[in-house]
C-alpha cells in the first residue's frame, strides 16, 4: 500500500469508485480507495438497481437525466455490461395526496424533457396487464427510467479507475483521521499509514463513525432496508413499479427474477442487517394484492442492508467548516447507486476546481446548521 496521496477515498462502494473513475478519467490518478470489506460489501452491493428520473425538485430531475445518460454508455466504457434495461418506472398512486404529487411531478419533468406521462388504471394495464390496479387512482409512467445490474458498475468503475492508476486497497479498514489544527495530516488504517491532505468520506451507512474519526459530527443515520428475489418466472413485466401507499416496489429481472422491497416505518435506526420474517410476509401480501398470479412464486432469497438516511432526505456532500480538505459525500438513503454516475462526475470537476457546481454549497453539511434543509416530497425507492 502506497504511504502518500493527493486524496484517499474512504468507502469503495458506488460513491467512492464512481468519484475514483471520474477523476482518473479526468487525468488525476494520485489516488488511494480504501474499503474495509470487499468491493460491493456495503449498500452497493445489495441493492435493487433502480434508476429512475421521476423526482420532485429541478435539481434532482436534472441530476438524474443526467445519470441516465452516463449509465447508458457505461457497459461500453468499462467492458463490462451493467445490464442496463430501459423498461421504465411505473408508480402507482391511491389517495388524493399521492395523485396530486404525481401531477406536480409530471408537468416539472415534462418542462425539464423527462417524458413522463400522468396515465390512468387501465392505460397501466395495458403496459403490465397482470396488474390488479384496483383502489388505484392514477399512474405516472416514463418509459425512459430502468433497472440495471449493481455488481458489474462497481466492478467495471473499479477496474478502470485502477488500469489509469488509482490504488484500491480492499480489506483494509481506516481506524484514524489525524488532523492537526485544521489541518488533515495522515489516514491511519489496520494496514499503515497514508500521508495526505484531502480525504473524501464515501462511507455511506459507515459515514459518521469515519467523520467522528477527523473530529466531525454528522447527522445521518442507519436504517435497515429488506430486498428479497424470487425464481424467475416468464417475462412478463418492462417496468419497476412501484405502490406509493407502502412503498412497495418490484421489477423483473433479464433473468426472469422478480426482485422488490418495501419500507417500513416502523424498522428503527441500527446497525441491524439481518433478515425477517415481518418483512418476508409484508412483501408477499403486498406483491400478492398487486399480482394475485404471483401466489405461488416461490422465493430464492432475502437479504437485507443499510439506508444512509440524513434528517432531510438529501445527501450530504461538500466541505466541512471545522476541517479543510475534509469532502462529505454521503447520506444517499435510498438512491446512492441511481445518482453515483452524475455525483461522481460532479464532484471529480469541482475537486480539481474545473467547474463550480451549487449542489456543493446547497447541498454541505452546514445546511442543518443554517436551517435550510431541502425537503425532496418524492422519496421512495
Ligand atoms: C436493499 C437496498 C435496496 C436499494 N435499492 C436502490 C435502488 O434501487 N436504486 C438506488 O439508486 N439505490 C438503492 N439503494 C441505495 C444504494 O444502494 C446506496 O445509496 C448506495 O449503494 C450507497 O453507496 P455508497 O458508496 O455511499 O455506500 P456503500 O456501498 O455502503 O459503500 C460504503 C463503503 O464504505 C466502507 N467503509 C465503511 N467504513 C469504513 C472504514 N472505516 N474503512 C474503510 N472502508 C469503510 C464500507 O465497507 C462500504 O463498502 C438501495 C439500498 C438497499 C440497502
Amino acid at each position: 500500500m502506497r504511504d502518500r496521496a493527493d486524496l484517499v477515498i474512504v468507502g469503495g462502494g458506488v460513491i467512492g469508485l464512481s468519484l475514483a473513475y471520474h477523476l482518473a478519467r479526468l487525468g488525476f490518478s494520485d489516488v488511494v480507495v480504501l474499503e474495509q470489506g470487499y468491493l460491493c460489501f456495503g449498500a452497493s452491493g445489495r441493492n435493487g438497481g433502480g434508476v429512475r428520473q421521476q423526482w420532485s425538485t429541478e435539481e434532482n430531475v436534472l441530476l438524474m437525466k443526467d445519470a441516465v445518460r452516463r449509465y447508458r454508455r457505461l457497459s461500453q466504457e468499462c467492458g463490462y455490461n451493467i445490464w442496463f434495461r430501459q423498461g421504465g418506472y411505473l408508480f402507482l398512486a391511491r389517495d388524493d395526496a399521492s395523485a396530486a404529487t404525481l401531477e406536480q411531478n409530471t408537468k416539472l419533468q415534462n418542462r425539464l424533457g423527462v417524458p413522463t406521462r400522468l396515465i390512468s388504471p387501465a392505460e397501466a394495464r395495458r403496459i403490465v396487464p397482470v396488474l390488479n390496479l384496483e383502489g388505484v387512482r392514477v399512474c405516472a409512467y416514463n418509459p425512459t427510467d430502468g433497472v440495471l445490474f449493481p455488481f458489474p458498475v462497481v466492478w467495471g468503475m473499479a477496474r478502470i479507475a485502477s488500469d489509469l492508476g488509482v490504488e484500491i486497497n480492499t480489506f483494509t479498514r481506516v481506524t484514524n483521521i489525524d488532523v492537526r489544527g485544521r489541518q488533515i495530516v495522515k489516514v491511519v488504517t489496520d494496514r499503515g499509514a497514508i500521508a495526505t491532505r484531502r480525504v473524501v468520506n464515501a462511507a455511506g451507512a459507515w459515514s459518521p463513525q469515519v467523520a467522528r474519526l477527523a473530529g466531525v459530527e454528522l447527522p445521518n443515520k442507519p436504517y435497515r432496508h429488506e430486498i428479497l428475489v424470487s425464481e424467475p418466472v416468464k417475462p412478463f413485466l418492462d417496468p419497476l413499479v412501484s405502490d406509493l401507499s407502502n412503498g412497495t416496489y418490484f421489477s423483473q429481472t433479464m433473468r426472469g427474477e422478480i426482485c422488490g422491497g418495501l419500507s417500513d416505518p416502523a424498522e428503527p435506526s441500527s446497525m441491524e442487517s439481518g433478515s425477517s420474517l415481518r418483512f418476508l410476509s409484508r412483501m408477499s401480501r403486498s406483491l400478492m394484492r398487486l399480482v394475485p398470479q404471483l401466489g405461488s412464486l416461490k422465493v430464492l432469497r432475502q437479504w437485507a442492508g443499510y439506508y444512509d438516511e440524513t434528517p432531510d432526505g438529501q445527501p450530504i456532500l461538500g466541505r466541512v467548516d471545522a476541517v479543510d480538505g475534509f469532502i462529505q459525500l454521503n447520506g444517499f438513503g435510498g438512491h446512492g447507486f441511481m445518482m453515483a454516475p452524475a455525483i461522481g462526475q460532479l464532484a471529480a470537476e469541482w475537486i480539481l476546481r474545473k467547474a463550480e457546481h451549487p449542489i456543493f454549497s446547497t447541498c454541505d453539511l452546514g445546511r442543518f446548521a443554517r436551517g435550510e434543509q431541502r425537503r425532496e416530497t418524492f422519496s421512495i425507492g
